[in-house]
């Protein structure tokens, strides 16, 4: 409400401040979490929370008109769909070359992404966050994330008989002919569950002929949420969080502003939007303590903007530095008609191609599902590059936002990198890239990212911990801190990063 006296205020419900609100509050303290997207809680009148990837509505998109899908093409052809204005959970947001997607909703990010949680090889770790111990983050932080986050892995065994794999072992036989490792990477999807919505699997889904269970990854659910099976943070770390009884979440609340109250603490004045995007109250409150957790872009946004229009002057000149799209780029390759991909695809992906060692491109490509409900004998891939470009956030000063200089160009080191894995599989199974899925005629899907990163990065904008150091009391716990590149998707390292400043943060500061 407006004018609260709060001890302690987290900006955002992703990764950084979930895990930040249940440490503070398990060390006593009370947290009020703000965040800009629903609580996706109340099934629709259809039943659902969300909807799936072949019907997009309202619920798809953060406030736009039209989707704007990651394979927005096919045979050439543009198929996005008109969709009513609403504050949906995916956010496409635009930046001048680079579309970068985001979650919107209480979970942030858990609530649209793949549920992938791979912890990166520690001898990679020095190159991913210089300044912070491997040792610890591998004996503490990455168990204890991998812990709260509710990891799981795939049944081996079912992988290779169920059907909606079918597309993740054709990945693995073309990628393996031409001598490439292939992981099984774990997740936080319940596979158990998963295993009860497969009609195929022996001694479930035979209720009335269906499945066990009512589908959700087989029923092409994953970027406009899952409606069952995801161990979202709504369903971990913040369900933890809000047991104790000492924390809660206020959904619909966008912040715009953090500046030094009048006596101590920080002044933090938000807009209460309604479904349609439109500001419904203006609300300021005092926090003696704020931690922004809105994620790489939306950390950056707000700690840009306040620095340049003087409500945190005295913020460093690096703010708005080092972000990057963990390299990712998009591609599919047509396989040979005797391999086809299936017309069922768990959503869900459970491997990867490793090519990381490889000094001349590094990379590593999850085996992406293609879920269209009919087969189309492709093989999907993300894939992860070392990319050494980074992009800066400046505000600009006419529009009152925040701009991006990421240049699309620049995405040609990890096109390369990639090509090293597929160019070598194509020629192996005489096969060619679906040129039919990102434009006409368009190979690289390579003007979006999943995956930001950077634009606060740890003891450079912060100190070793996170901590705004010419504002005692203000802190940064979320992907902002890590600088462009995680070698694997990202969430996991995000968590357990979060985790040791955290602990940090309450055993020096909280006293
Ligand atoms: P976020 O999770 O983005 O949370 C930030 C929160 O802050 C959001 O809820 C946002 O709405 C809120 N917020 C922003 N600005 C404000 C404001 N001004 N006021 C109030 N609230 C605000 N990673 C993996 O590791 N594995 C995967 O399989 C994977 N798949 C992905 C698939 C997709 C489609 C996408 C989009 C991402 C995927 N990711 C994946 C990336 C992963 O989800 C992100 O790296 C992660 O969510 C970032 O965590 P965070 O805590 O930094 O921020």
């Amino acid at each position: 409400t407006d004018g609260a006296q709060l001890p302690i205020l987290v900006i955002g419900s992703g990764y950084g401040g979930a895990v930040a609100a249940l440490r503070l509050a398990q060390a006593g303290q009370s947290v009020a979490i703000v965040e800009m997207g629903m609580s996706w809680s109340q099934p629709a009148p259809d039943g659902k929370i969300f909807c799936n990837m072949l019907s997009p509505d309202g619920r798809s998109y953060w406030l736009r008109t039209q989707t704007a899908q990651p394979v927005s093409y096919f045979l050439g052809a543009a198929f996005d769909k008109t969709i009513p204005k609403y504050t949906g959970v995916l956010d496409a947001e635009q930046f001048s070359q680079i579309r970068v997607y985001q979650g919107r909703g209480v979970g942030g990010g858990s609530l649209v992404n793949g549920g992938m949680a791979v912890t990166p090889q520690q001898q990679y770790f020095p190159s991913i966050l210089p300044s912070v111990d491997p040792a610890e983050m591998y004996a503490t932080y990455y168990p204890r994330a991998n812990a709260g986050l509710k990891v799981n892995n795939i049944d081996q065994a079912w992988f290779e008989t169920a059907d909606c794999y079918q597309f993740a072992r054709v990945g693995r036989e073309t990628a393996q002919a031409s001598g490439f490792n292939t992981p099984f990477v774990p997740n936080v999807y319940d596979f158990n569950y998963m295993k009860q919505e497969d009609i195929t699997t022996p001694g479930f889904g035979s209720i009335g002929g269906g499945s066990a269970v009512p589908r959700s990854a087989l029923n092409s659910e994953v970027i406009y949420g899952n409606n069952y099976g995801k161990q979202s943070l709504d369903k971990t770390y913040l369900a933890a969080a809000v047991a104790t009884g000492k924390v809660s979440i206020t959904p619909q609340h966008v912040v715009t502003k953090v500046t030094p109250a009048a006596g101590t603490g920080y002044a933090v004045t938000m807009n209460q939007i309604d479904t349609s995007g439109n500001t419904i109250a203006t609300k300021t409150v005092t926090a003696q303590k704020v931690f922004f957790a809105a994620g790489s872009v939306g950390t950056s946004k707000l700690l840009v903007t306040q620095k340049a229009t003087g409500a945190l002057p005295n913020l460093p000149t690096s703010i708005g530095t080092g972000w990057g799209n963990n390299g990712n780029v998009m591609v599919a390759r047509a396989n040979q008609p005797a391999l086809p991909t299936g017309s069922l695809q768990s959503c869900i992906p459970v491997m990867g191609i490793d090519n990381w060692s490889s000094v001349g491109g590094r990379a590593f490509a999850e085996i992406s599902p293609f879920p269209t409900g009919i087969e189309t004998f492709a093989s999907l891939y993300l894939a992860i590059t070392e990319n050494p470009n980074r992009g800066t956030f400046s505000y600009n000063s006419s529009t009152g936002g925040v701009d991006l200089n990421w240049q699309q160009a620049w995405n040609q080191v990890s096109i390369d990198a990639a090509s090293r894995i597929f160019d070598p599989i194509n020629v192996k199974q005489g096969t060619i890239y679906r040129t039919d899925l990102f434009g006409f005629f368009k190979t690289w899907g390579d003007d979006f990212a999943y995956h930001p990163l950077g634009g606060c990065v740890l003891n450079q904008s912060t100190d070793n911990y996170g901590r705004l150091q010419s504002y005692p009391g203000l802190y940064v716990i979320d992907g902002s801190l890590i600088p462009g590149c995680t070698t694997v998707n990202p969430f996991v390292t995000i968590t357990a990063l979060a985790e040791r400043n955290i602990e940090n943060i309450i055993a020096n500061d909280m006293k």
